[in-house]
């Protein structure tokens, strides 16, 4: 049986119609030889986005009963959805139109009319061979649940249950520490532009503990994660008795396990630990802390301190972007206690990225704080050895030394990578699906990264991160709704397939899997998100990506080409 094809030019305003001859296109596209086994219905209309052309073309598909559906208009990224629910509406399979982009591509960039109209001719005849080869797929919808584990429980993990939290969706919030709150729960005092005060974490970890749809796990670990996006088979290992059920399904997965410091022993040029006086930023906070003061070992206040940034940001070749506020915090602190301390605060560059921290670092240095830049930085103990960046060598004496050490990924970072089968970045943190565009989901469908796992972060910028992936699951993963997964997939054909496994290792989304009983590699659907990568690598051409087959794209080409 002939197909019938509809195929609807969009003047799209003057935009089209002033720069291509329409009606050249109707006379044309019927008479090509290559299209007389079908039936072609070609037709203009001022603005099909519009209401007026919506119905409009709604009504021509249901009155005509085409078969398929050519739209030349704008942008797909603009209105690809639009015509793509008009065939929904009339039951034409959307998998069996095209929409062809002859604004941009053709009548806005050819100045001559007539070269603008042939190339709009080649590209609507690739579109209807296309479609002529393409096969109708049907999207499944399944079940979701709409539970959320978090793993972490420092201010990013909490932010991040608390924002999801609620009577239809429960959050699993595990912990593998004793106590909630993680590194940001140790701060006597947050920056000024973080308020100051550091109420804010108790308050959001009270609140934490009291919200019942919030079951909070401490001294706990993930044991194994198995499922995708909407259903993902949770098991926990947690060291408390009180704690049976441990096995559960939730919908998504955040990772929120933060970050650690530096090792500073490991920087020779320190000499960490090796004299009594030299103290890490966190050390000095959990004095704070516990005993409201900076004091020696002695009991004594210091007279003296020295401040030194950037410990290993050369051997991590990375800035932690917070330790520059995180010293002039200490050094305001410092100054508060005591009117007479001196401060010497070594830097290399400072990193202020927001006005309050500029107008601070304004405040520190106004109240007596000694800023010295310096090319190269060395202790020995309470002696510092420095090069100023005009490479003058200088020395000082303090009675304490405060190292600020940068951020690195925390220790149980690839562990859990390797069980959620996310990438880790070069520099040993989550890495992002892309760092502009999708900065807090992975590769793996309904698996997120929040705060300092996926590279340096304050708690600002943690906190927000927290929301944008709440804001990204709550959307997504609406109570009671189901999900449709992506249709456009890949299948292995597997008479073809010689079990090499290259698609397996090719594969970003861990979407392959091996059945050694027949020899043969599987795609898991639910998990393919069709890049098609597998298809391109496969030697034996076993793979066939739905939607972008080999005789669909040689046609497009053959027929834009003709
Ligand atoms: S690459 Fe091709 S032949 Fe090798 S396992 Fe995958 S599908 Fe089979
Ligand atoms: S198309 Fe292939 S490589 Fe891409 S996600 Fe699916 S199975 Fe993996």
């Amino acid at each position: 049986m002939s197909a019938k094809i509809g195929v609807y030019i969009c003047e799209c305003g003057p935009n089209i119609a002033d720069n291509i001859e329409i009606d050249a296109i109707i006379d044309t596209l019927p008479s090509l030889e290559a299209f007389q086994n079908e039936e072609l219905v070609v037709k203009r209309f001022k603005l099909l986005c519009s209401n007026e052309g919506k119905e409009y073309l709604e009504r021509e598909i249901r009155e005509n009963e085409y078969s398929h559906l050519v739209v030349a208009a704008c942008s797909p990224r603009d209105h690809d959805s639009t015509f793509i629910n008009i065939c929904k509406k009339t039951n034409l399979n959307p998998y069996l139109y095209k929409m062809v982009n002859i604004r941009e591509q053709c009548a806005w960039m050819i100045p001559d009319k007539e070269k603008a109209t042939r190339k709009a001719i080649q590209y609507i005849r690739g579109a209807i061979g296309r479609v002529l080869k393409q096969s109708e797929l049907f999207e499944k919808e399944l079940d979701s649940n709409p539970d959320v584990l978090v793993i972490g429980g420092g201010i990013s993990g909490i932010e991040t249950a608390l924002s999801l939290a609620g009577e239809k969706r429960k959050v699993y919030l595990v912990e593998k520490s004793a106590e909630l709150g993680g590194k940001a729960a140790k701060f006597k005092k947050l920056l000024p532009r973080q308020g100051g005060s550091s109420d804010i974490i108790g308050k959001k970890i009270e609140e934490v503990i009291k919200d019942e749809n919030i079951d909070i796990f401490t001294e706990t670990e993930l044991e194994s994660a198995v499922g995708f996006f909407g259903n993902f088979e949770i098991s926990l290992n947690c060291s408390r008795d009180d704690r049976s059920e441990t096995e559960f399904t939730v919908g998504a997965i955040v990772a929120a396990t933060g970050f650690e410091l530096t090792d500073a022993a490991k920087l020779s040029q320190y000499k960490y630990k090796k004299d009594n006086e030299v103290y890490t930023s966190l050390e000095i906070e959990d004095m704070i802390k516990s005993e409201g003061k900076v004091t020696l070992r002695s009991g004594k206040e210091p007279e003296s301190v020295g401040l030194i940034h950037c410990v290993g940001r050369e051997e991590k070749g990375y800035c932690s972007q917070i330790c520059c506020n995180y010293m002039l915090k200490l050094a305001s602190f410092l100054r508060k206690q005591s009117d007479s301390i001196e401060i010497k605060d070594f830097y290399r560059d400072l990193c202020l990225p927001h006005q309050q921290d500029q107008d601070f670092f304004e405040e520190v240095r106004g109240g007596g704080t000694e800023f010295i830049r310096t090319a190269d930085v060395k202790i020995k103990g309470t002696h510092i050895e420095y090069t100023e960046i005009d490479k003058k060598k200088n020395e000082a004496d303090v009675d304490m030394v405060i190292l600020s050490p940068a951020m690195e990924a925390g220790k149980g970072t690839e562990n859990l990578a390797e069980l959620l089968n996310i990438p880790l970045s070069e520099t040993g943190f989550f890495k992002e699906e892309h760092q502009q565009l999708n900065p807090v989901e992975t590769s793996i469908e309904g698996i997120f990264i929040t705060g300092a796992c996926r590279g340096p972060a304050g708690i600002s910028e943690s906190m927000l991160q927290a929301q944008a992936a709440s804001g990204k699951i709550a959307a997504r993963l609406i109570p009671g709704k189901k999900i449709v997964p992506e249709v456009k997939v890949s299948e292995i054909l597997e008479d073809f397939c010689v079990g090499c496994q290259t698609c397996m290792e090719i594969c970003p989304y861990g979407a392959i899997i091996f059945d050694g009983e027949r020899g043969v590699c599987v795609v898991n659907e639910a998990v393919c998100r069709g890049c098609g990568n597998c298809a391109g690598s496969c030697p034996s051409g076993a793979i066939r990506a739905k939607h972008f087959t080999s005789p669909q794209i040689y046609r497009e080409i053959i027929e834009a080409i003709r």
